[in-house]
């Protein structure tokens, strides 16, 4: 890896990008006032990532990506940075990641050529689809059908909480081939365009982030838009979220530490008894936890992402584990950088007010923390007990 593309080099450049600020002092960004401006800040946050550069971090080499395969440690510094500066430019990023990953890992040379380009230079916005009304936590319960008809696939369904809905080029979608819950799911590449696709509705979140529901009525695709063989399509999801749980523990990592330099500051200056709060014993005892629990977190992200590069094989207990911790984590540090602030520590226009709503959805997105903890007991379960300590 050359300097430039080195974690730490890419997060001192996204720690100098002026333009990330804008958004993020925007009263619409803090609160946003309608969806078209949601959109149209995930635009302008593309198209920045885009043009540093960034954005090719999510893709491999032979694709118009920066290195021969996508490093998780890479990804995890850009979101860790990306999520203390401005949530939704974390969002914008890694969801050309989230979007891609599946046709990177399972794609024909066709469907490569197609695609990663694009998305790596920001030209082709990116969508994953998975969860439906009824199959949230339970993938195996996906009912979007896909029948085939001669050279093409025709899908009916629906898919819910799909971030990107309406902005993205492409989706890639799950859907149900047979009736077998796990052996019965296959992936698509599914365009924004397509007949009989549909965006049904839009959601306005805790925090700016552009999500809605999708409807596929007879939307009919083409044979060739089919991702790996009928039937792989949970092990091609399940492969897709091990290797991006611990991003999203990367980017819960970025924003607690954002919470506790807000605090940090704050603390320092704000005076009540004589004194700056940051004498008191109660609050030293609050940024000792703040400061601990975030490096422990920190570290279980690292090594989670470290298993991964090196190809250690089964990495889905670390990646667990690092998911599950740095959001549980990042949560409880939030919340004592608004207690720290006082009453204006929930009134909106303020940084820990913004971080509280955003660090929300990640305990929830990507595998619910009790999810989480329900991998990381069958795995040591399996292993009889024995932890993955180095
Ligand atoms: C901001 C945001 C963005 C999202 N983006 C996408 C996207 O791009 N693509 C996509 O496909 N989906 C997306 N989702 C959906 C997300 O993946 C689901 O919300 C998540 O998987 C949980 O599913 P559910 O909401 O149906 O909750 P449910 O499955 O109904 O679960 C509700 C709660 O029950 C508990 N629970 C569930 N299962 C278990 C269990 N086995 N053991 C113990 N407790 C359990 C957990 O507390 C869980 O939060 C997004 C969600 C959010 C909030």
């Amino acid at each position: 890896m050359t300097d430039d593309h080195a974690p730490s080099a890419l997060q001192s450049k996204i720690r100098s990008l002026a333009a990330l600020d804008e958004g993020a002092r925007q009263p619409e960004s803090i609160a946003p006032e309608s969806i078209a401006e949601e959109d149209a800040e995930a635009r302008r946050l593309l198209a920045l990532l885009a043009s540093e550069g960034l954005l090719a971090h999510l893709v491999p080499k032979a694709h118009g990506g920066k290195t021969e395969r996508v490093l998780n440690v890479t990804v995890c510094a850009i979101r860790e940075a990306l999520g203390y500066r401005y949530g939704p430019a974390d969002v914008a990023f890694v969801m050309q990641g989230l979007g891609s990953a599946a046709i990177a890992a399972s794609g024909s040379r066709d469907q490569k050529d197609a695609w990663l380009p694009r998305v790596a230079r920001g030209e082709s916005i990116a969508a994953i689809a998975l969860t439906e009304p009824a199959a949230g936590s339970d993938l195996t319960a996906i009912a979007t059908r896909a029948r085939r008809d001669g050279d093409a696939y025709i899908l009916d369904g629906e898919k819910t909480l799909i971030s990107n809905a309406g902005l993205a080029t492409f989706y890639t979608l799950f859907a149900r081939t047979s009736d077998d819950p796990r052996r019965g799911v296959t992936a698509f590449i599914v365009e924004g365009g397509d007949p009989g696709f549909r965006v049904k509705e839009r959601f306005r979140g805790l925090a700016a982030h552009p999500i809605g529901t999708l409807a596929l009525e007879r939307c009919r695709i083409p044979l060739s838009r089919r991702l790996g063989e009928e039937g792989e399509g949970i092990a091609i999801a399940v492969k897709v979220l091990d290797f991006f749980r611990p991003t999203v523990g990367a980017a819960a990592v970025g924003m607690a530490r954002r919470a506790l330099d807000e605090t940090v500051r704050h603390v320092k200056s704000r005076r009540q008894f004589g004194a700056p709060l940051s004498e008191l014993g109660g609050v030293k005892g609050m940024i000792a936890d703040m400061a601990t629990e975030i490096e422990a977190a920190s570290l279980l992200v690292e090594r989670a992402a470290d298993a991964i590069d090196a190809g250690r094989g089964r990495t889905a207990l670390e990646s667990a584990m690092a998911k599950y911790m740095a959001t549980e984590t990042a949560q409880r540090v939030i919340d004592n950088a608004v207690q720290l602030r006082g009453g204006m520590g929930v009134i909106r226009g303020n940084v820990v007010e913004r971080l509280y709503r955003e660090i929300r959805a990640l305990r929830i997105y990507e595998g619910a923390s009790e999810v989480q903890k329900n991998i990381i007991a069958r795995e040591i379960l399996r292993a009889g007990g024995k932890l993955p300590t180095p």
